[in-house]
Formats: structure tokens, sequence, C-alpha cells
């Protein structure tokens, strides 16, 4: 436990990457008082792997597990989130077309959802582009997106989205699709997210809130539903080009004194435990 830690204080989405900071990054975390972090796989074209077949996203799934499991030797509570990248539409349609594309998104997932069923993830992840594409593009990432949708009702977890920005419509669409087969939206988060915490609560969706300058305080404002993230990419390419890994920790830090304790162990360890049924304690060492 660092002695910092009054409560649990959890990233909910980060990266970590073993040929950038990796271990380094959780370490850096740990040491401002940071405690859990879901480990959200990296995009497969970001770590050299290139998907001809379902079986290629078991190295991406396994790469994002032994991370996990080294971050842990640091103290650092990991729970792998796994799956396809939306943005993997675009990618791999120009090299093995459409309909191939699907197929081998779908199979991503299906096979993210048995590491889950195995207990090596808490989590799947899927979406559908932040960016404008054509429409039958579009239609091809609803269409993944219900069907990660489906296993995670099956797998019995909960799902994390990357998707275009939020608004009221377009959460409310989402959540109704979830709806549709069977997903309760409260199993459902929209990572990356605006402060839109009454809009969030209304259709049912979780949301993960982006930790940029005056956001949490923000979100504050009008309750504690939500989780907090830095989107941390650990990419060699694009070193700091997102919040750094002490950012949740400090932040909350900062706050609590003025907020109270009870709200930061809501955001950090009631909501995640909920949503993804998982124990989120201070530990001893
Ligand atoms: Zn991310």
């Amino acid at each position: 436990m660092n002695k910092n830690s009054l409560f649990p204080i959890t990233d909910h989405h980060m990266h970590l990457d073993p040929r950038c900071q990796g271990v380094e990054a959780a370490r850096a975390f740990q040491r401002a008082g940071g405690t859990h972090i879901f480990l959200v796989s990296k995009p497969s074209w970001t770590i050299g792997v290139t998907i001809n077949h379902p079986e290629d996203y078991r190295k991406v799934f396994d790469e994002t597990v032994k991370m996990a499991n080294d971050v842990a030797q640091v103290g650092v509570t990991a729970f792998p989130v796994l799956g396809v990248h939306p943005a993997a539409i675009t990618n791999m349609c120009d090299r093995v077309g459409l309909i191939r594309t699907i197929e081998l998104m779908k199979a991503g997932l299906e096979i993210a959802a048995t590491y889950v069923e195995e207990g090596l993830a808490v989590g799947l992840k899927s979406g559908r582009p932040h960016y404008d594409v054509e429409p039958i593009l579009w239609d091809a990432s609803n269409e993944i997106l219900s069907y990660a949708m489906v296993l995670t009702r099956e797998a019995g977890c909960a799902l994390q989205l990357h998707t275009e920005s939020a608004t009221q419509e377009n959460i409310k669409e989402i959540a109704d699709m979830a709806r549709a087969v069977g997903l309760h939206p409260g199993k459902v988060v929209k990572h990356f997210s605006s402060p839109m915490i009454k809009e969030f609560t209304d259709c049912g969706i979780w949301p993960g809130i982006l930790t940029g300058k005056g956001m949490i305080e923000e979100a504050l404002l009008q309750g504690d539903r939500f989780m907090m993230e830095t989107d941390y990419i650990d990419d060699p390419q694009r070193p700091g080009a997102v919040l750094g890994p002490r950012t949740i920790p400090r932040k909350s830090l900062a706050l609590y004194k003025e907020w109270g304790e009870e709200v930061f162990r809501k955001i950090h360890q009631e909501n995640p435990q909920k949503i993804y049924d998982v124990e989120i304690e201070l530990t001893t060492t």
C-alpha cells in the first residue's frame, strides 16, 4: 500500500506498453497514490501485430494479460479489458476487404470473451469510429458493436466503448442497442467521456471521464456517478501526447480535501466494483 493512499485510486482506462514506459508508468502511478488500473489492450497495429487470422488477436491479449501480471509486482492491481479497436475497420478494410474485416473483428471479440470466461480479463472493449466514415462502414461498425454487446451479456461482464463524442442522443441510442440484445446499460461504459453526468444517468450507461483540466470539478458538481481515466497511451511515437500516469492520483488527492473522501470512494471503488464485478480494496504489502 502506498502511504499516501486514504482510499483506492483507480485509472479506468490506461494502456501500458512493454516497449515504452510499461511497468515504470505503473510505478509512477503507484508512487503518486494510485492503486488500481483498468488495463485496456492496445490497438493491434500500434504493437506491430497484423491481424490475418482471429488467433493473431491472442498476441495482443496475451501481452495485456502479461503486463497486468508484471504490474502486480509493483503493487498495482491491473484488470485487463480486451477487445478490438473500432478504428480497425478502416485499418483492415483496405487490406482484406469489408466482409473479412467484420469476420476478423467479431472473431477477435469472441476470443476476448474466452479470456473473460477464463478469469483473465474483466471486460470487453468495442465501439464505433470516432471520425466520419462511409455509411457502409458505419453500419458494419454498429453490427460489430451489437455483437460485442451480445458477447458481453453471455460472458456476464462489462463493456468499454470507444465511440464518437457523446451527445444526449447517441448515448441513448447506444443504451437502446444494449437493451435490444438483453444487455443492461449499467454494464456499458463510454470511455473518453466529457462530464455529462446527468445525461449518462438518464440513459443508464456509465461515463469514464477524461481527467483533463477542470473536467472532474465539472463532473463533481453534477454528482459522483462516473469513473476517472487518463487514456495514458504509453506510445514511444507520441510521448506526452496524453495525460500522464500520475494525473488521477494527484487530482484525487488534491480534490478530496474539498469534496471529501466519500465521493472518491464512490468514483474509484464502488462504481467500478458494481460495473465490473471486481474487488477494489487497499491492500497492505
Ligand atoms: Zn485508449
